[in-house]
């Protein structure tokens, strides 16, 4: 390959922070939302013009389950209250009456802690929360690199239509989904072992409804029972044959490579066209409304943190666990999510969330959905109200914080 070497410039230092949030999908939701409640002066940086990342632009609009299928609630916080948010015009399908309107133990176990939503209504509601926290919000800005001193992130360098420019930071959550700022900044990282498969949804109009379309492969409760061999296998096409709504070929992507992203999303677009055409030929109401605007992926990069969590470690108890996660696609596991999945020794002012922590690849298959992303935003952003050196923060200060905003930490508390 070729190569230049890009000139030395100055940069204007255009703005300051005591905590920023790169991306603002759900985990950047919730962390900006925990560290402007903490007091902080928060930042939240994310490259397109709408908040909620693959849940709104992506309009993967399925909230899945709070609970362990068992009929327990297992997630709380910030996590249960952008359910609410996410609802709080009706739900689109799915409105969880059992959970909010007080049902029977038996009707919480037949119906999970779950809904579907309207994405449009959240990323709106969602910005006017943030920023009557005082969170300012940059759209059309990413974050493109990060200058590094003495193991700590100093700058965050962005680049938007001003063009390029510092931010001063006092500590980085890293809620790219794609662990851009731990791989920029020189944190471990590891990419997914299998990639990510073609997807693209969407929703049309037909014989006047609207409706979403699950293009491409989906993560699907399967309703009463687990759907088989979902335990052996994580993100392979066997798992997802299990519970597939529709598969659209074989191409895989790490979800880190431009030019491979850009052709995910040209191929995902060729074919939901085709898609399109073939059930508009036979009802000719049947038109796209609005589709997914960024690409979607379920695991790229992650930070490969202080510790790394496995699906084997169902109801382990962990002295830093910062809340619990269930298993959306099986009834029964639990997991407690240890602090130490969100940083690394290496930088210690920065901070992991959402689909960016420490996980293997089984285990990530069950993080990486919306309720344990707004757990772990939730537990960054108020990491990052108490202090900014990761590595030594005071966990029991940070698990009273939580406890007292209502997450759970430990599976004997459900
Ligand atoms: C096909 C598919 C189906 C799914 N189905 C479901 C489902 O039914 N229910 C469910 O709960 N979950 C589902 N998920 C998973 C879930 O939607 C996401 O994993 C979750 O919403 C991720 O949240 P996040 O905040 O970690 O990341 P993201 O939502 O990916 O948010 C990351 C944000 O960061 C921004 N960003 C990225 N890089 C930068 C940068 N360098 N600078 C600035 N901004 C940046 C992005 O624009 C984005 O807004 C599905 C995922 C896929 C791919």
């Amino acid at each position: 390959m070729r190569e230049i070497i890009e000139r030395e410039r100055r940069l204007p230092v255009t703005d300051s922070c005591d905590v920023l949030v790169a991306g603002g999908g759900i985990a950047g939701i919730a962390a900006a939302m925990a560290a402007a409640r903490g007091g902080k002066k928060v930042m939240l940086l994310e490259r397109e013009f709408a908040l909620g990342g693959m849940a709104t632009l992506g309009l993967v609009t399925i909230y899945l389950p709070l609970c362990d299928g068992e009929g327990n609630q297992v997630i709380y916080g910030i996590a249960e209250e952008l359910l609410k948010l996410s609802i709080e015009h009706g739900a689109e399908a799915n409105y969880p009456a059992a959970w909010l309107d007080g049902g029977s133990r038996e009707e919480r176990i037949e119906k999970r802690y779950m809904t579907q939503f309207n994405p449009h209504l959240f990323a709106m509601r969602v910005e006017q929360i943030l920023t009557d926290l005082g969170v300012k919000i940059l759209f059309g800005t990413l974050v493109a690199q990060t200058v590094v001193e003495d193991d700590r992130i100093t700058h965050v360098i962005v680049e938007n239509k001003s063009g390029r420019s510092a931010i001063a930071v006092e500590s980085v959550i890293d809620c790219t989904g794609d662990a851009d700022i731990c791989h920029q900044a020189g944190a471990p990282t590891e990419l997914h072992g299998n990639g990510n498969a073609l997807a693209g949804w969407y929703y049309y109009q037909s014989n006047g409804g609207v409706h979403l379309k699950m293009f491409g492969l989906a993560d699907v409760v399967p309703d009463k029972e687990e759907a088989p061999k979902l335990a052996e296998t994580a993100d392979t096409g066997d798992h997802y044959k299990a519970i597939k709504v529709e598969s659209i070929g074989n191409f895989r992507f790490s979800g880190v490579d431009g030019a491979e992203l850009s052709k995910s999303v040209v191929d995902v677009h060729a074919k939901m066209y085709d898609d399109i055409m073939s059930r508009h030929k036979d009802d000719e109401s049947y038109l796209p409304v609005t589709m997914s605007t960024i690409p979607l992926v379920r695991m790229s990069r992650r930070i490969a943190g202080a510790y790394t969590l496995d699906d084997s470690e169902e109801r382990v108890h962990f002295e830093d666990s910062i809340g619990l996660t269930c298993d959306w696609r099986k009834r029964g596991p639990v997991y407690e999510m240890p602090f130490r999945t969100l940083y690394c020794k290496e930088i210690k002012n920065l901070l992991a969330a959402g689909r960016d922590i420490s996980t293997t690849d089984r285990m990530w298959d069950i993080t990486r959905v919306i309720p344990p992303c707004a757990v772990t935003g939730e537990a960054a952003g108020t990491a990052a109200a108490l202090g900014s050196d990761f590595t030594a923060l005071d966990v029991a200060a940070l698990q009273q914080k939580l406890r007292a905003n209502g997450v759970r930490l430990h599976t004997d508390e459900i």
